[in-house]
């Protein structure tokens, strides 16, 4: 989305990276007179202006047009006092209707000048001196530009542990951190996509338009920082818009909580792919608020994890980019932090002299008042004649290189949601595919579930095992499958795969089956059966084929209980093959009945008889009792 027309630092810095600065594209025309902001200037009433304006600092009047085409600005203060700053970079999106003029006052190093048009309307704000400066649209068609009153903000922001994988953080006795010190700037940059969202009530503010305007400043400022500190990670805004998510009423912690469960953010997210969210909101008891990355679980998707909350009069005091920033793994200067970043250097720094400067992850300092400068530390950059961090080779104690961090993590955040169709939350695949029944109109698979996650299951079949096609799908947590729709003597591979809003697992393995041809009409009982005692205590039981179709016989005999008076323990006595047609039965003495029936692979007839038959041993005879015959 970046279109970087030019790129000037004026930073002053070390040696090493002279050469860098002056091989960074086309300087500004020094020639060009700069365009006034705001023509028709006069003091506009405190009333009206947003709270956080300091009394007596506004100025009003006619936006130039051709303000964000200028190649350098004046702003003149309610003072009388003009500022002039140069163009940097200009950052434009024409499908988006969104243009970025970024620039830098001539004389003060690190500050900041960001103006944005969307949705046909311009906001700015700038960090100058220690002022922040804001322009706002204003009744009457005009602007006013502001100071802030940084007494009238909440007192920086909220961060903490993640609430997962607080015992996965990373090593801190590993010796071997990032990219050495190189923090020079790197060919092409690592793109972090955010969707920004909104809530009514600082739509209702602002107005959603203006509030647009405001957080395109914000995202281009997060660009130019990591410009300015030779960080190779660009912000790509791949959403901003409202949702229908309110604030908790109770602060951003709660805010936080209902942001990271709102199913309308979050799919818009899954949609759109970003890897970080930001919620725009008037919860106000902070600036923002954001987890630290480094306790979120590395190497694991950890996507729904990357929120954060910034309170929309803060847009213009970098806190997007500071909470950006906890989600790419930095923290606070090590004075206002009870945590630490990623590494044992990401730590935002300052130098709190008078004539000192805090970067963007740094806080204020407790007495000197000293100018935030639009920076991550590097110990490569210099401000005021202080490097604007500290080495981790040169003193590991008091590290503080957060752009440095911002490289090593760079390719992390971006896979924090790789894209709409990623892998990355998709379900472990299925494994143990096996046919649980294969018949001529059947085929039964089943499966070892493996996901937690997965919304379903989607069968495929192949004739060849080469292409699969879909035949089916199974519910969640589902193991088996039967497919009706197969031919006879066919032969058929399978394979299973879980599924999810996030995409597709790995396949199981392939299994292959051939189905039977169809089965033949179950055969005709036989009849005829009859039972013989032959005096040795066994019992001849013979019958007579009803088909020549069977292909099996079935031989189940009951014996009489003369206790009980029934017949009882019926049990199969024999299972013959066809073409024998009688078996002889060792029972022992005793009174049985047999039935007989005829089965092929189409089923089995009905049992035939019963013959009862009384067996007798050699020395013992009886007979069968009455009327049980
Ligand atoms: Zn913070």
């Amino acid at each position: 989305m970046n279109t970087r027309t030019v790129r000037r630092f004026t930073f002053a810095t070390v040696a090493s990276l002279a050469s860098v600065m002056c091989t960074t594209g086309a300087m500004a025309a020094p020639s060009q007179k700069a365009v006034e902001v705001l023509g028709n200037r006069g003091p506009v009433a405190n009333v009206g202006l947003p709270t956080h304006a300091r009394a007596g600092s506004a100025v009003s009047g006619v936006l130039n047009v051709d303000v964000l085409s200028a190649r350098s600005i004046d702003l003149t203060l309610a003072d009388g006092q003009t500022i002039t700053a140069t163009l940097q970079r200009v950052a434009s999106d024409e499908k988006k209707g969104t243009q970025s003029w970024v620039g830098t006052f001539e004389d003060s190093p690190g500050s900041l000048i960001v103006l944005s048009k969307a949705k046909g309307v311009v906001t700015g704000f700038g960090n100058y001196k220690g002022q922040t400066l804001e322009l706002v649209p204003a009744a009457g068609g005009k602007h006013v530009l502001f100071a802030v009153d940084q007494q009238r903000l909440p007192k920086g922001d909220r961060v903490e542990k993640s609430s997962v994988g607080g015992s996965a953080a990373l090593s801190t006795t590993t010796t071997t951190y990032g990219t050495g010190g190189s923090t020079a700037a790197a060919a092409g940059s690592v793109v972090h996509d955010v969707l920004v969202v909104y809530t009514a009530a600082a739509a209702n503010k602002w107005g959603a338009a203006t509030l647009e305007s405001m957080i395109q400043n914000a995202i281009q400022a997060a660009n130019q920082a990591y410009i300015n500190s030779y960080a190779s990670v660009t912000v790509n805004m791949v959403g901003l818009q409202q949702v229908s998510m309110t604030e908790s009423g109770s602060g951003m912690y709660p805010t936080m909580s209902t942001l990271e469960k709102n199913t309308e953010v979050q799919d818009l997210r899954k949609k759109l792919a970003a890897d970080m969210v930001v919620l725009v909101s008037q919860d106000s008891d902070y600036c923002g608020y954001a987890k630290l990355t480094k306790y979120f679980t590395n190497g694991v998707t950890t996507w729904w994890d990357a929120n954060a909350v910034v309170y929309s009069s803060c847009l213009s005091n970098q806190t997007v980019a500071h909470e950006l920033g906890h989600l790419q793994g930095l923290d606070h200067n090590r004075e206002n932090t009870a945590s630490s970043g990623w590494y044992p250097y990401s730590y935002g720094y300052r130098v709190c002299a008078a004539d000192g400067f805090r970067d963007i992850m740094s806080y204020a300092c407790p007495t000197a008042t000293v100018p935030i400068i639009n920076v991550f530390s590097n110990p490569s950059v210099t401000y005021n004649g202080y490097q604007t961090g500290i080495s981790y080779e040169a003193s590991p104690s008091t590290a503080a290189e957060t752009a440095r961090t911002l490289n090593d993590t760079a390719t992390t955040v971006a896979g924090y949601m790789a894209s709409s169709t990623s892998t990355a939350t998709a379900p472990a695949s299925p494994s143990g595919l096996a046919f649980s029944s294969v018949a001529y109109n059947s085929v039964g698979l089943s499966w070892a579930d493996n996901a937690t996650n997965e919304s379903g299951f989607k069968i495929e079949r192949s004739p060849d095992g080469v292409t699969f096609a879909e035949v089916g799908s199974a519910g969640t947590d589902a193991r088996s499958f039967t497919d009706v729709n197969v031919r006879t003597l066919t032969r058929y591979f399978y394979r299973v795969r879980a599924f999810n809003s996030s995409g597709a697992s790995g396949y199981s393995n392939v299994v292959n089956t051939t189905t039977p041809d169809v089965p033949p009409p179950p055969p005709a009982a036989p009849s005829g059966v009859a039972a013989s005692n032959k005096g040795d205590g066994t019992a001849l039981v013979a019958w007579v084929p009803g088909s020549s179709t069977a292909s099996s016989f079935d031989v189940r005999r009951e014996k009489w209980d003369s206790r009980k008076g029934v017949w009882s323990g019926a049990t199969t006595a024999a299972t013959v093959p066809s073409g024998v047609t009688s078996i002889i039965d060792s029972t022992g003495a005793g009174s049985y009945r047999y039935y007989v029936r005829a089965s092929n692979t189409g089923g089995a007839s009905a049992y035939a008889g019963p013959a009862s038959v009384t067996v007798t041993s050699s020395t013992s005879s009886k007979k069968v009792p009455p009327g049980k015959r």
